[in-house]
């Protein structure tokens, strides 16, 4: 794992305005909610959230931090604000997966949740950005204080298992092309921006084929308009063709992310 990249460092995006409402609570000063871009952590109730809050520490994380590794402790849990996360499938200890993308919608470490220690998978950060990084020990303290904040993350379970199953199901019944259009929609539904780095290497090992068919795939997607791919550059150009070239899944997918409890002002 990059150490450098988790030492707190919190200059830009959700963290630079969360830190100092984290920051009023130790110091009992009056408590707004504060605007947090993590879709679980802002569906919790004011006073779950209140106590939340100052367990988690903003950290910045970068293109290849690897956070969990399949069979290893897990020992923290990061709830994404601005990076994207992949979860990966090791398979003999060379080849590689991707079964799962973990954004502002969701956790990384769920299974810490369901009560497992070990990570089943490997997580790897594939777009940089910013996260709050709770220990496990705090997170189980918090599950088992705020039962608000162990359905959300139960619900989020239960969506993450229907996403690796379909993804599971994808891999084996549908045609690259739609598979990679569905990969694009996903990435930009949880980085909410249809701009992003991304190298046809890194698709390549993501998608689980050779390098040559992601070239192609995405070839056909730019003589169509539906993309630019510019020197690991991504832009999607048309979101409506990029879906109707996508499979089923995609459709799935976002219905279910859609279903994950939303921002609600509750009472404290
Ligand atoms: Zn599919």
């Amino acid at each position: 794992m990059n150490k450098a990249a988790l030492t707190g460092r919190f200059a830009v995006g959700d963290c630079a305005c969360v830190l100092p409402h984290i920051r009023g609570v130790a110091a009992g000063a009056a408590w707004t909610m504060p605007p947090i871009s993590n879709k679980l952590l802002a569906a919790l109730p004011r006073a779950a959230l209140r106590d939340v809050l100052p367990v988690l520490a903003p950290v910045t994380l970068v293109l290849g931090d690897v956070l969990h590794e399949p069979g290893q402790p897990l020992r923290h849990v990061y709830f994404p604000l601005t990076c994207l996360v992949s979860l990966i499938v090791v398979v003999e200890d060379q080849l590689a997966l991707e079964v799962a993308l973990v954004g502002r919608e969701g956790v990384v470490g769920v299974s810490l949740v369901l009560g497992a220690d070990l990570s089943p998978v490997r997580a790897v950060v594939q777009g940089g950005g910013t996260a709050l990084r709770v220990t496990k020990a705090a997170l189980r303290t918090a599950l088992r204080d705020h039962a608000p904040l162990q359905n959300v993350l139960r619900r989020y379970a239960n969506t993450l298992i229907g996403e690796i199953a379909r993804t599971a199901g994808c891999n084996r019944f549908h045609l690259l092309e739609a598979r990679l259009a569905r990969w694009l929609l996903m990435t930009r539904d949880r980085m909410e921006s249809s701009d992003f780095r991304m190298t046809q290497e890194f698709l390549s090992t993501m998608l689980g084929v050779r390098r040559v068919g992601i070239s192609d795939a995405a070839s056909s997607f730019q003589r169509r308009h539906l993309i630019e791919y510019s020197r690991g550059h991504i832009t999607i150009l048309d979101h409506e063709g990029l879906e109707a070239a996508s499979c089923s899944c995609y459709a799935h997918d976002a219905a279910d992310v859609r279903a994950l409890p939303a921002w609600r002002p509750a009472a404290a």
